[in-house]
């Protein structure tokens, strides 16, 4: 057999970030380009802010950045991710508390007779979310106070989205930007799935384990505790770098620093079997401090623990060098992010860019690995074409 027959490591990849776009990126190139890939990640794991791993004290297998609920309606992503893992049934739903009372989210019959302690129909509930819009009467909202109003009307706006919001964002409802809203769907059934994606469900033995399985391959070498910031002069030879990590870092924060919500946890082991009874519930209440509260336990019903682990998830704003979480994306933000974006269109020949922090994007999952694929297929066509040529 000769040598280009099977072959040779002939190329290099450089990845920053070992989220879900960074490492679909290196197990593509190292599975089916045979590229060696160094994956340089600056936390001491893998899997970005998808990583889960069993709790110490209880064994639970817990969502350290928070709850991830796996849902697609892309059939090459859910194919792609079930190579590494299977998923459980598990059904996301959303519990929320307000004012002592416990109601459904999103929006539908159950939480509107509720609140409003009535039996409406489907067409009644609807005439009256329909009468509270028309009461408010705004037709070019302002912020996103007016845009709720106009999509839902004062009674469940002022329930369930007025003070989770300020708290989230850490703003009046009235000086944030319209636009962060785009719809409030109000389902008009007792339907209580949270997605109407076709599959969904948690990774059978966490996320931990899949990103194990998706970077188990002998042409990955992983490089934990490295902040690319650091090394960035003294890299390695490449023929290409592929960079997830905040586009305004890659830059220097020439044209400023892009704005992100974080957020934190506080972790509580309870000596009791079941703590709230669902996975997530929201807290609606300005005077609780936190906004949601999760039970990891409850994403596997398959498997059973004699305590619980919850975490208390509390927004601020952060200071450079914590972890981002939610883009702001404010006016200010999108024409600095516009500036970035010209300059590494400019460098596109050397540096890849993507995930959600390269692009200043929210993704879910499966926006990540789907611009992975398609990411991948893109570079795959151009390196193998310019290698024929
Ligand atoms: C609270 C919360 C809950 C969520 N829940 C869901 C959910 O239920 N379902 C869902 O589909 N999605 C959910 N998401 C979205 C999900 O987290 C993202 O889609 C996913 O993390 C994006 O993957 P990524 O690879 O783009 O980014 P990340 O996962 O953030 O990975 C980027 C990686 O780059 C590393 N990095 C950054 N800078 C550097 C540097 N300079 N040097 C080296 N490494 C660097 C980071 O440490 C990180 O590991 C949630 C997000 C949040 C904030």
């Amino acid at each position: 057999m000769t040598k280009e027959a099977i072959h040779p490591l002939s190329k290099t990849v450089i990845i920053v970030g070992a989220g879900f776009y960074g490492s679909v990126l290196a197990e593509r190139f190292a599975n089916d380009l045979n590229w060696r890939v160094l994956l340089i990640e600056k936390r001491n794991h893998i899997g970005g802010n998808c990583w889960s791993c069993p709790d110490p004290d209880t064994g639970i297998d817990v969502h350290v950045y928070g709850p991830h609920i796996f849902h697609t309606h892309r059939e090459r992503v859910w194919k792609y991710i079930n190579r590494f893992t299977a998923f459980n049934n598990y059904r996301h739903t959303v519990w929320a508390t307000r004012k002592g009372k416990v109601y459904p989210l999103p929006f539908g019959l159950a939480a509107i007779n509720l609140l409003l302690g009535k039996r409406l129909s489907p067409a009644e509930a609807q005439a009256w979310v329909q009468a509270e819009v028309d009461k408010e009467a705004i037709t070019d909202p302002q912020n996103l106070e007016e845009k709720a109003l106009s999509l839902i009307g004062r009674t469940l706006y002022e329930a369930f989205v007025k003070e989770y919001t300020e708290k989230h964002w850490g703003r009046l409802a009235t000086e944030l930007p319209a636009y962060i809203i785009t719809r409030l769907p109000v389902r008009y059934n007792y339907n209580l799935g949270y997605y109407n994606d076709p599959w969904e469900g948690i990774p059978v033995d966490g996320y931990g384990r899949l990103f194990e399985r998706m970077l188990k391959h002998p042409n990955i070498e992983i490089q934990l505790n490295t902040d690319f910031c650091d090394i960035r002069s003294s890299l390695p030879a490449h023929d290409l770098l592929i960079y997830s990590g905040p586009i305004d870092q890659y830059f220097d924060y020439k044209h400023g620093r892009l704005g992100w919500r974080s957020v934190r946890f506080e972790r509580e082991v309870l000596d009791m079997n079941d703590f709230q009874g669902t996975s997530v519930m929201n807290e609606c209440d300005g005077s609780v401090p936190h906004t949601r509260t999760h039970e990891f336990k409850h994403f596997t019903p398959e498997r059973s623990f004699d305590r619980t682990v919850i975490f208390r998830e509390t927004s601020f704003e952060p200071k450079p060098g914590d972890d981002v979480y939610y883009p702001v994306r404010a006016e200010a933000d999108m024409a600095i992010r516009a500036k970035y974006q010209e300059e590494a269109a400019r460098e596109h020949t050397k540096v890849v860019f993507g995930g959600r922090l390269g692009a200043y994007a929210y993704f879910d999952m499966d926006d990540s690995i789907g611009t992975a694929l398609d990411k991948y297929d893109e570079l795959k066509r151009k390196l193998t074409s310019s290698a024929d040529a």
